[in-house]
């Protein structure tokens, strides 16, 4: 005889869940053609279905523990094809919108992150701190304006040494440290995923250190995962892998400065490269641009195609938009510095310079409760998941759907 489980409904996560992208998902009737239809769903236990009544039934333990949601890449085959227009595909990106949320502390920065309401707390946190050293700076210089010989030299205004280098650093050390919260978190809770999860016989763990390496050749650094969907991801896919590189670019750019004025005389080598203000044609300035470039191209496409968007199949959320918005806020008033800076235009070039460490501190300081920390828990979810055996088959001959 089988035993009554009887289920505590969690009813105000459940308004949560609909809040931050998740409103149609009392939609759902059950059909399981979304199981079915999605390409990245393992056999045991495939999802979303059971995603979608586990959110019906406000089982938020089940749902903030689930693997599964980060194995998800949003092609939203299975909102396309659900009869009931009830947006699957959403419901599993908001249930990580929550992830971001709550996942590591301090959890009002997630709560902040979550609607517009408190935009003006996070922009106002660096615009308070970067104007309070502007003006002091004025004060010493005696101009809101310098330039030195007749050019505009940001580390006249915003010394480096004293100012940007020590904020953005004690900033990196916070979010290095809060992303090993939400690592650790996410890794622990996974271990409580039942034994029906694991596909097939897998007795052997494959090791941590081959699976991570698996995941980045495989699926960050190239995103070949996204041709197994079956809808065209073209637009995405390239706005997804511009971008990326558009970042790294420009994270090696930041690293050459840093380590080659920070560095000691071990990179004492790399002092011609990082030394700024840098010509036009330093290498480092190069890869800069193109770092710049690269940022535009994917933030048109990734733009463009959510514009474009069916709202039946698929919304934007606010997480979505916080980071576009974002982001392209980084990519113009960086390529404005440069531009006011080489037409040596101080009125302009030190407010669009002042907009830029704005943009630049929202986009690092508050990583870990952004969409754009995906980077890091989603890589920890697939790790995982390759390693307890957790992994979507490779054919459509072995799938096995149980539903
Ligand atoms: S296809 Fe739609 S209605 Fe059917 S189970 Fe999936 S979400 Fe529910
Ligand atoms: S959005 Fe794509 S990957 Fe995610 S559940 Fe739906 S079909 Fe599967």
């Amino acid at each position: 005889m089988s035993e009554a489980v009887k289920i505590k409904p969690d009813l105000q996560f459940v308004k949560e869940l609909q809040s931050v992208g998740g409103e149609t998902l009392k939609k759902c009737y059950q059909c399981a053609t979304c199981s079915v239809a999605c390409p990245l769903s393992p056999p045991e236990n495939p999802f979303p279905r059971k995603e979608m009544i586990w959110a019906q039934w406000g089982m938020k333990d089940r749902l903030v523990n689930n693997i599964d949601v980060w194995l998800c890449h949003n092609c939203q085959t299975c909102s396309d094809l659900c009869p009931r227009g009830a947006r699957p595909g959403d419901l599993l990106a908001a249930i990580r919108n929550m992830t971001y949320r709550k996942l590591v502390p301090p959890v009002a920065i997630g709560e902040w992150m979550s609607s517009p309401k408190y935009l003006p707390i996070l922009m106002g946190i660096p615009a308070a701190l970067y104007l309070l050293i502007w003006i002091i700076r004025a004060g010493i210089l005696g101009s809101f304006f310098p330039l030195e010989d007749g050019h505009v030299v940001y580390g006249h205004l915003f010394p480096g040494d004293f100012t940007i280098d020590p904020i953005f650093g004690l900033v990196a050390v916070f979010v290095a440290y809060s992303f090993y919260k939400g690592v650790m978190t996410m890794w622990n809770s996974f271990k409580t995923l039942p034994e029906t999860f694991v596909v097939g016989e897998k007795k052997e763990k494959t090791p941590i250190l081959q699976c991570l390496v698996d995941v980045v050749k495989e699926e960050i650094a190239t995103h070949a995962k996204w041709n197994d969907c079956g809808n065209d991801n073209t637009e995405r896919y390239i706005g997804h892998l511009s971008l990326l590189y558009g970042f790294v670019a420009l994270f090696i750019v930041t690293s050459v400065v840093a380590v080659s004025h920070w560095g000691g005389k071990i990179f004492h080598f790399l002092a011609p490269l990082g030394h700024t203000p840098m010509s036009l044609i330093s290498p480092v300035k190069l890869l800069a641009n193109v770092g710049a470039i690269l940022l535009l191209v994917g933030l048109t496409y990734l733009t463009r195609r959510r514009v474009n968007a069916d709202p039946s199949k698929s919304a934007s959320s606010y997480y979505d938009w916080y980071l576009l918005g974002v982001i392209w806020g980084v990519a113009l008033t960086g390529i404005g510095s440069e531009i006011f800076r080489l037409a040596s235009v101080p009125q302009i070039a030190y407010p669009v310079y002042y907009l830029h460490l704005i943009s630049v501190f929202m986009l690092i300081a508050y990583l870990p409760w952004s969409k754009l920390g995906h980077l890091v828990y989603r890589t920890t979810a697939l790790v995982y998941a390759r390693h307890s055996g957790r992994v979507p088959l490779k054919t459509e001959e072995d799938k096995i759907f149980i539903v």
